[in-house]
């Protein structure tokens, strides 16, 4: 198959070309949510890095996948929530129309995570597969959580997003690939960032001698988190493994200098970190009307 790599900007998606690739970032909608979705910081600390770096109150969280066109074949990372994720989420389908991909045209996603905003947009209202021609990948430690026996005593939220990730990976069962490591397709390898959920990945890409590392939810809020990376989720599933990850990455972008992506930074995302004593900061990749 010959696809033909974009040319020009539409509204929704962000393409960037990274090498002989173009990746496009789809936003998928936001969250409106309250600061009761983070953990271990001090509600009055989250508020004040929140007005410092110029973010809504109450904040609201992007939601963005992404899709790896090569040329020949096209990876999606992640989807997004379907039709599950509220009103103001739910978008990359129609974004991918928007961009002329066929939902058969779609190879292969892989899936950073098994949460509600990563795998719903897998499945139509009815629970149907999407995209009827792609394999699935996953790091191993996700698909055997969430795709086994929810453990007992589970709280009521714990336990429907047991539920939402079966409902998401139903359908693949035959076609999921679950992996340790390595590479997962060509020119993109799997790194395990556990904490957020135990199989939590990120996919690092490359081509022609660029990189980039799409971290998943390395990140939920920018304002705060990249101020303060001690800071979590309430749905984080083993907290300190996930601030722990949370630095080792940050570490290694800043000192790699690596490009980054993200699943809840700023649309459209790319970019780079940089740190300053503790804390970090994010410098978005300067935007062009060409790709
Ligand atoms: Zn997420």
């Amino acid at each position: 198959m010959t696809l033909s790599l974009p040319q020009a900007q539409i509204a929704g998606v962000h393409h960037f070309r990274l090498g002989d690739l173009v990746i496009s970032a789809i936003n998928d909608g936001i969250f409106e949510v309250t600061l009761d979705v983070m953990a271990n910081i001090d509600r009055a600390e989250a508020e004040k890095l929140q007005a410092a770096a110029y973010r809504r109150m109450p904040p609201r969280i992007t939601i963005n996948a992404f899709l790896v066109n090569d040329g020949h074949s096209l990876t999606l990372i992640d989807s997004g929530c379907g039709t599950i994720g509220g009103p103001a989420a739910g978008a990359v389908g129609r974004h991918l129309a928007a961009m002329g991909v066929r939902p058969e045209a779609i190879g292969r996603v892989l899936v950073t995570h098994m949460h509600i905003d990563h795998v719903s947009g897998l499945v139509d209202g009815e629970g149907k597969a999407v995209f009827p021609e792609a394999e699935i990948v996953v790091h191993e430690a996700e698909a055997k959580f969430w795709l086994g026996e929810v453990p007992a005593g589970a709280p009521e939220g714990l336990r429907d997003a047991f539920g939402i990730a079966a409902r998401g990976i139903g359908p693949y069962r035959a076609r999921l690939r679950t992996v340790a490591g390595g590479e997962v397709a060509p020119g993109i390898t799997i790194v395990p960032a556990p904490g957020h959920t135990p199989g939590h990945s990120g996919y690092a890409i490359q081509s022609g001698g660029e990189h980039l590392l799409i971290w998943g939810d390395i990140v939920h809020m920018p304002g705060v988190q990249f101020a303060n990376p001690e800071a979590g989720m309430v749905f984080d599933i083993d907290p300190a493994q996930g601030r722990a990850t949370r630095r080792r990455i940050f570490n290694l972008a800043a000192s790699e200098r690596s490009r980054v992506a993200g699943m809840h930074l700023d649309f459209p995302t790319f970019g780079h970190v940089t740190r300053a004593g503790s804390s970090y900061a994010f410098v978005p990749e300067v935007w062009y009307p060409d790709v």
